[in-house]
């Protein structure tokens, strides 16, 4: 498994798994914790929810899905903005930590940036690391603007991650925030990497990946893999998906792929204000 470094050394795999939208449906839960545990099996232990995601339901089912296995996993949730200050953030992490049957969080994520100053989440986020419930922190959907306005604050400039909209289709980050993250060591989480699935009926990449004798899901996944500091997070909810999106890792787009793919998806020619899902 490629590996990423995060600011403080620690490596973590390249390409992990999402969960929204999982763990709400009774008769899909047993396929989707199939899933999730074959993603660990192969490698891909990063595991992203969110105190959002289904009020809860998806956290559960990562817990369950973790069970027995928690040392192997990379366990990353996010907070609401309105649970993101001193009052409300330690009660909203400790209901993700039992919701995932786990004491400590290896990353906590800002959800994405609400009325709660940034000292004040901040702080919140370094009491958290203190008590020991959180390894480290991050935010999420932070552009350049943003995220200056935090390391302003004190300790402001202590986090590990910014997890973005990232996929072919959506390249604003590479004008101005993917560069301003790696002038910092600061890894992309890539979010939606396959546009919701959007992506994979798109007449041009179906095409290229058919030439390439791999499916859409890989050619997309394994163009944000070959990007220097990021970390992609695809959901699947079977196994079998998830096998053909671990597929991603062996396959090695060439130069004169990664020019067509330009053609098909260009990359941005000036500022664009960062797009969320
Ligand atoms: P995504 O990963 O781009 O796409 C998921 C969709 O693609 C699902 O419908 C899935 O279907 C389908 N899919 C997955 N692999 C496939 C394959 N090989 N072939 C065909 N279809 C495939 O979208 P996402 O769930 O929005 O994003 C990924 C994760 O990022 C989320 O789950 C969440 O953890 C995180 N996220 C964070 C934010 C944020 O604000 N921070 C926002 C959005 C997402 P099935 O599930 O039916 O298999």
């Amino acid at each position: 498994m490629k590996s990423i470094a995060l600011p403080d050394g620690t490596q973590v795999p390249a390409l992990g798994m999402g969960t929204w939208m999982m763990g709400e449906t009774r008769a899909r839960r047993a396929t989707e914790l199939a899933a999730l545990q074959r993603g660990i099996e192969l490698g891909m232990t990063l595991i992203d929810t969110a105190e959002m995601y289904g009020d809860g339901a998806s956290e559960e089912l990562v817990g369950e899905a973790i069970r027995g296995r928690r040392e192997q996993v990379f366990l990353v949730s996010k907070v609401y903005p309105f649970n993101a200050g001193r009052r409300t953030m330690p009660a909203a992490c400790e209901r993700s930590l039992k919701r995932l049957g786990v004491d400590c969080l290896d990353l906590y994520l800002l959800h994405w940036r609400g009325d709660i100053p940034f000292d004040d989440t901040v702080e919140a986020f370094e009491r958290l690391q203190a008590a020991g419930k959180i390894r480290r922190w991050g935010i999420s959907n932070l552009d350049v603007q943003d995220m200056q306005e935090l390391c302003a604050v004190p300790g402001g400039d202590g986090f590990a991650v910014d997890q973005v909209l990232y996929n072919l289709s959506r390249r604003g980050i590479e004008w101005d925030l993917q560069p301003w993250c790696a002038a910092r060591n600061v890894p992309l989480m890539a979010y939606s990497p396959l546009e919701q699935a959007r992506l994979l009926a798109q007449p041009k990449l179906v095409e290229l990946a058919r030439s390439l004798q791999a499916t859409p899901a890989q050619v997309a996944l394994a163009w944000l893999l070959q990007q220097p500091g990021v970390i992609v997070i695809p959901k699947a909810s079977d196994v079998r998906r998830v096998e053909e999106n671990f597929g991603a890792l062996r396959l090695a787009l060439d130069a004169a792929t990664l020019v067509e793919l330009d053609r098909l998806f260009p990359p941005p020619r000036g500022p664009r204000p960062l797009e969320m899902l």
